[in-house]
């Protein structure tokens, strides 16, 4: 972005930030019930950003009431090519705005605008593309019986009602498309619940989706603290589905309120993706693939390659090239085009992220990166490779959630062996293999448990399944699997 069209988005991006956010019910703009509100504040500077309204459950509940009165109202005759429509509209303004939303997204969450204007807003935009192809594409089949009688059956795919999202606040914007597209092009009413510590593109989001002309109350949007707005939509019996991204440990508490009226549920959940580097491996492409795996988006990505499993032959090379790329990043303000990571996205994570660097150094770990001075101001942390890391660590076993590698050598090369070491983790997310051996590379690709496995590379796409085995999660989003988790499927059977 050059200077002037930085100037520009800037501006409107403060302004937007500056006005008045109230919650978007049944295609009104209205201030939290209780009148109560919260803060959001720009991590680089510590600096208040805005003031939004913090729903609670009287609001919950009034977002739900819209959401299945337009379910039942103008969602209940609408075509497909015209969620189609709509679909496409919003996304040509997600672009229209993209400038403006990558500067809001960097000052609210804090990552480098390089990440916000060519990945974050992007992706938001081919999100919300994918899935309105997929509107005119749904539909069930017709079965070819194997029972004795005569009837004819089929199937229909239904949306599946009213879903609430809640989203985290890593890649905001880009979340909340991925949640909102397939959903509506699904039929269903959606209530979206961004993080608190990052709500402004969520909010620049319903405002874009009013002006598209979506069906009111086919797209609510609650902002909220996730204790009090999330658990009160996680618990509403009048809503069939949450779809829910972040930590392990709120997606069990979603399980347990979703209980009640067997909510539906797809969970994103943690991760602690394992990265292996086999003797063969192009290790140029490999240093860098591992460095940017954890690095990108200061290491707040569920998908980051936080453990490095490298064999002792190219281990101490291949440790020390992720080490000056790591002591090569210029930490600073995301606006700054200088800047290769932001601050991270609060104090708590700060401080929860080099709580667990100071437990794996007390645990027996060596940090190589070398020690910098850290600007005081934001929520800045070190990025930082640790070496000596063994399995039964913290820092090895925990999500971290940060710019921080524990690498660690094998020396076997039985891939049984390798992959039983990545496989040592309560999650599933991802793994990633560098190799040249396309033998070896198939053969981990089967022993992994992980819900992507990445060879050489290759990133996170709108048609490509994503989603964990073990405690990473349930279901999967984009894809037709992810379209269609927003559906039921209605069998018809009919005697001849
Ligand atoms: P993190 O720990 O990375 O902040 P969380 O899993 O706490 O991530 O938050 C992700 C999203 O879940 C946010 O929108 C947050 O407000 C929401 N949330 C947090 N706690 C709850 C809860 N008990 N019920 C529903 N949503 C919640």
């Amino acid at each position: 972005m050059d200077a002037a069209t930085l100037a520009t988005a800037l501006d409107k991006a403060r302004s937007f930030a500056a006005t008045q956010h109230r919650l978007l019910i049944g295609g009104r703009w209205l201030e939290a019930q209780s009148g109560r509100t919260f803060d959001s504040y720009n991590p680089a500077t510590r600096e208040k950003l805005a003031t939004v309204a913090a729903a609670d459950e009287a609001d919950a509940d009034l977002a739900v009431r819209a959401a299945r009165a337009a379910l039942d109202g103008p969602l209940a005759t609408q075509k497909p090519s015209d969620r189609a429509k709509l679909l496409w509209r919003l996304a040509d303004l997600v672009e229209a705005h993209a400038d403006e939303l990558a500067v809001l997204e960097t000052l609210d969450n804090g990552k480098p605008l390089s990440e916000s204007r060519n990945f974050d807003i992007p992706h938001a935009i081919e999100v919300i593309r994918y899935n309105a192809g997929w509107c005119t594409k749904l539909s069930g089949e017709t079965i070819a019986l194997s029972g004795p009688g005569n009837w004819h059956a089929y199937t229909i795919r239904e949306p599946v009602g009213v879903v609430a999202q809640i989203v985290p606040w890593n890649s905001p914007l880009a979340m909340a498309a991925t949640k909102i597209a397939p959903a509506l092009a699904a039929g269903c009413a959606v209530i979206l619940k961004p993080a608190e510590q990052t709500p402004l593109t969520a909010l620049r989001l319903a405002h874009l989706a009013l002006e598209a002309g979506l069906p009111e109350g086919a797209f609510n949007l609650l902002t909220g603290i996730g204790e009090e707005a999330g658990a009160a939509l996680t618990e509403h019996p009048g809503v069939d589905k949450v779809t829910f991204t972040g930590s392990t440990e709120v997606g069990r508490a979603i399980i347990r309120a979703a209980a009640g009226n067997f909510k539906r549920l797809t969970l994103e959940l943690g991760g602690k993706t394992p990265v292996i580097v086999l003797p063969d491996a192009d290790l140029d492409k490999a240093a860098m693939g591992a460095a940017r795996s954890i690095f990108t988006n200061a290491g707040q990505i569920c998908n980051a390659g936080s453990r490095l499993y490298a064999h002792a032959k190219i281990f101490d090379g291949l440790v020390e090239r992720v080490a000056e790329y790591a002591d090569g990043i210029t930490l600073g303000s995301g606006l700054d085009p200088a800047t290769r990571m932001g601050p991270v996205v609060s104090q708590e994570q700060q401080q929860r992220i080099q709580g667990y660097v100071e437990s794996g150094l007390e645990q027996g770990a060596k940090r190589i990166t070398k020690p910098r001075a850290i600007d005081q101001k934001g929520y800045f942390v070190q990025p930082t490779v640790l070496t000596d890391t063994t399995a039964s660590m913290r820092v090895v076993r925990e999500e971290i959630f940060g710019p921080v590698l524990c690498a660690m050598r094998f020396d076997e090369s039985e891939l049984t062996q390798i992959a039983a070491q990545a496989n040592d983790s309560d999650y599933g997310l991802g793994a990633v293999v560098w190799t040249n051996d396309l033998s070896a590379a198939h053969h981990l690709v089967r022993k992994l448990k992980a819900g992507t496995v990445r060879v050489n590379g290759g990133g996170l796409d709108p048609a490509l399944p994503f989603g964990g085995f073990k405690q990473s999660g349930w279901g999967r989003e984009n894809g037709r699997a992810g379209i269609e988790a927003y559906t039921e499927i209605k069998s018809v059977a009919m005697a001849f």
